[in-house]
């Protein structure tokens, strides 16, 4: 397994991008709006610790005597987020529904990644709904219980007062008691939803960051063995002094044949679709797509996943990742442009995949497209990938 190393720079990367959002602000307001939803993620959930407290020694809003007026100016604080949060998710699904941004409209896009994402849209936004909710009715009970301590005036959800103030107060509790249980159960089942949903992002995009390549965009990893086999017939000193054993495989069929790294960002894609926005080969209207390629490889770990789990045979179910998911019309397309890799907000490298793909199809199938066989056979012959003799190469500039 390869050794980890700068993790100084691995820190940074991390804390830029997957933290700070760095790469999202390419694009200003849907980079704001998205940051809206992200904050309001880890800080409303501040007030769930309370919710928790709360459920646990059956108090009611536990904070509140500690914190004095702090306490009101949290919760107006969380009620200016909440509608921040509620209003980007009502544009979000704007976007996507109303004036349908197309990479959300792409083949890969079924009817499940669309769901996905609108269905967790909803979800925030019928959670934002029920604090509010909470925090209008708690204030009209206030008046009329002392069970209910004081949370000062709530610059948002008291314009709803109006409407709760007529209610009778056995109304209003239900109403408080069944937006809290709306709340807290609301949150622990998002918390399972999103290990089923492309929204794992909001925690893998973490290790998917700090594990990126540090290595510069254009730079491609050639194999070590290779290096290796090569410098030797060529008679060339080899600075790596360690013994490379040939892989079990060149290139990769299957999932077992990807790092560990390609996996784990499989599983972090957020499906935005940036990548294959900027592909050169998608938009001349090529089969590949960088985003299908992530899902895929996340689709197949799926499938084998389930299948040992239930005693299945796994990977040996007679598919593979190439062939049956991702076909070679779809790698071969690839120009190897890194426009993918440079466009993803969270440093994700679909290339890699495709790159191990084509060695695969290349070294271990010797299936490489025919103009491709006469380019290696040039450079195995020549050193270049043109058809002029070794001697010739420099007549441009003599000329
Ligand atoms: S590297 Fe390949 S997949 Fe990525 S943008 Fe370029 S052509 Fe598309
Ligand atoms: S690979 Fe990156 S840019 Fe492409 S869909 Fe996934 S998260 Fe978005």
């Amino acid at each position: 397994m390869p050794v980890i190393t700068n993790h100084r720079q691995r820190l940074k990367n991390m804390m830029l991008v997957a933290f700070g959002q760095r790469k999202m602000f390419q694009n200003l307001i849907p980079a704001l709006l998205h940051f809206c939803v992200y904050l309001g993620f880890i800080i409303i959930n501040f007030e769930v610790l309370e919710f928790i407290i709360d459920g646990i020694f059956g108090s009611h809003r536990f904070f509140a005597p500690y914190l004095g007026s702090l306490y009101n100016v949290l919760l107006n604080g969380f009620e200016f987020l909440a509608v921040a949060v509620l209003l980007a998710c009502l544009v979000f699904l704007w976007r996507r529904n109303i004036i349908r941004v197309p990479r959300f409209w792409s083949k890969e896009m079924t009817p499940w990644p669309r769901l996905d994402a609108n269905l967790i849209l909803l979800i925030e936004i019928v959670l934002m709904i029920a604090i509010l909710t909470m925090n209008a009715s708690d204030q009209v009970l206030q008046t009329r219980s002392e069970m209910y301590p004081s949370t000062g005036k709530l610059l948002v959800s008291s314009q709803a007062i109006p409407l709760f103030s007529t209610l009778n107060t056995k109304s209003l509790i239900i109403i408080e008691r069944l937006s809290w249980w709306f709340h807290i159960l609301g949150i622990l089942g998002f918390t399972v939803y999103i290990t089923y949903s492309k929204h794992l992002h909001i925690f893998l995009a973490f290790p998917t960051t700090y594990l990126a390549k540090l290595t510069p965009h254009g730079k491609i990893l050639t194999m070590p063995f290779v290096t290796q086999e090569v410098k030797t017939m060529l008679g060339m000193e080899n600075e790596n002094p360690e013994v490379q054993e040939a892989p079990k495989r060149f290139g990769a069929k299957d999932i077992d044949d990807l790092s560990r790294v390609n996996l784990l960002a499989a599983y972090s894609c957020t499906e935005c679709g940036r990548c294959t926005a900027e592909c050169p080969a998608n938009l001349t209207g090529k089969k590949l797509s960088p985003r299908k390629v992530m899902m895929d490889v996340r689709d197949r770990l799926e499938v084998v996943g389930n299948s040992l789990s239930k005693g299945g045979p796994g990977l040996n179910d007679g598919k593979s990742l190439l062939g049956d998911y991702i076909s070679k019309e779809e790698i071969n397309a690839c120009t190897s442009c890194q426009a993918c890799v440079e466009a993803c907000p969270i440093m994700i490298n679909p290339l890699d995949i495709i790159l191990e793909l084509r060695r695969y199809v290349t070294m271990e199938e010797s299936k490489a497209p025919e103009t491709w066989n006469a380019m290696f056979q040039n450079i195995e012959t020549n050193f270049s990938p043109w058809k002029f003799p070794i001697n010739d190469r420099f007549n441009w500039f003599n000329n």
